[in-house]
């Protein structure tokens, strides 16, 4: 079957990615890699095993569908831990698989030594603290429901870690807010401790707190954006470029994707282009036809607006994107013909489309245009 687009997946990228990160954390803190969102839009099936081959084997997953497709596509055993949505009917599930997942309430703490009593193996659980971020996690004055609890499951509930989330590492404007929720962190493990509650592991750190609050790191970091080759934000990109005296970028891109022209038009001085009138030719002018358009997540914000790679030189949208075709300008494009390969992100030869600039144009966060590149463009691995 031909699609009108696929995504390719760079293998030398995600290693390149891996052994920086690595390098970055040293020998013993562990990585732990974040495919929530289908794995930021790289597919998890494809992204897991590729990063199987780089040596990942740990992931963290936002719920326990995800978990699932995770656990079809691996090849080697990995431990899967569930960050966020488990419905109490999948627990004996996720128990029997040995799945981690995160418990941030009494009710859920309750429901899993439940279902391991009945499943007959202990449930793996991270305890996640409320620290500042007000999403999920054991607030303060819930701790000591958790111990209790934590003493009467004893038999049935294995204490791998205890976590929290940060509201904003990627920013300096919420430093005070970020600084104070890793103190309340130490604050309650240390209190948790005294009262003879301790984990195997403690992890807190997404991409941007494990670049700009070392002290973050903990056992583990829970690492999604970097891996995938994106900073988390301008700013942790040039606090950590600030540090170095070669000024280059660390990080390579994974994905491209790519389409081809469909068919080529001229068009006269005068003629509208597309839809409607809001492209008028100024000139005689060569258009290229591409067979995509928002129903693959190319955004209709880059009508006239977005650009994308011919030849190794940019050509710009012209009109209105549509829901299955976008119009770009080949006039200056020598010899461009019928079949080109046509890049809407990544590189082509020297020039190259970054998210960043796709994403300020149609003001969509990396994070979100990533994770919003629909599932069924077909994702294919390249060297
Ligand atoms: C998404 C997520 C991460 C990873 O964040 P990045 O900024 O992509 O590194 C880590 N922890 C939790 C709980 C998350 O939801």
């Amino acid at each position: 079957m031909l699609h009108s687009s696929y995504i390719e997946i760079s293998k030398s990228a995600l290693q390149n990615n891996i052994n920086f990160l690595k390098q970055e954390i040293g020998p013993h803190v562990k990585l732990s890699s974040v495919i929530k969102g289908n794995a930021y839009g790289h597919g998890i099936e494809q992204f897991a095993k590729l990063a199987q081959e780089c040596g990942v084997d740990h992931f963290s997953v936002f719920s326990a569908d995800e978990a699932q497709r995770l656990l079809s596509a691996i090849t080697r055993p990995a431990t899967i831990l569930i960050m966020g949505y488990l419905d109490n009917a999948e627990l004996e599930w996720a128990i029997e698989q040995e799945l981690e997942f995160f418990v941030f309430e009494p009710d859920r703490l309750r429901e899993a030594a439940k279902a391991a009593k009945t499943v007959g193996k202990k449930a793996i659980i991270h305890l996640e603290l409320e620290t500042g971020m007000n999403r999920t996690g054991f607030e303060s004055h819930t701790l000591r429901i958790a111990k209790s609890l934590l003493e009467e499951c004893r038999d049935h509930v294995r204490l791998k870690g205890i976590c929290t989330h940060f509201a904003g590492a990627e920013s300096m404007q919420n430093h005070k807010r970020v600084t104070e929720q890793i103190n309340l962190f130490n604050e309650q493990v240390e209190a948790l401790k005294l009262e003879g509650i301790q984990a195997e592991q403690l992890h807190t750190a997404c991409s941007a707190a494990m670049m700009t609050y070392p002290e973050s790191r903990f056992d583990m970091v829970r690492i999604g954006i970097m891996q995938y080759g994106f900073w988390p934000s301008p700013e942790t990109y040039s606090s950590y470029l600030g540090k170095l005296q070669r000024k280059q970028d660390p990080l390579r891109r994974l994905i491209n994707w790519k389409s081809h022209i469909m068919s080529l038009k001229h068009v006269n001085a005068g003629d509208y282009v597309g839809y409607g009138t809001s492209f008028q030719a100024p000139r005689q002018m060569v258009m290229a036809i591409i067979p995509v358009g928002y129903a693959w997540g190319y955004s209709r914000s880059l009508s006239n607006q977005g650009q994308v790679l011919v030849r190794g030189q940019r050509a710009g949208v012209v009109g209105i994107v549509n829901m299955n075709v976008l119009t770009v300008d080949v006039t200056n494009i020598e010899g461009v013909q019928k079949g080109d390969e046509v890049v809407l992100l990544g590189i082509q030869e020297n020039e190259s489309i970054s998210v960043a600039s796709f994403a300020e144009l149609s003001t969509q966060l990396n994070y979100e245009l990533l994770t919003r590149l629909p599932m069924n463009i077909p994702r294919m691995i390249i060297s």
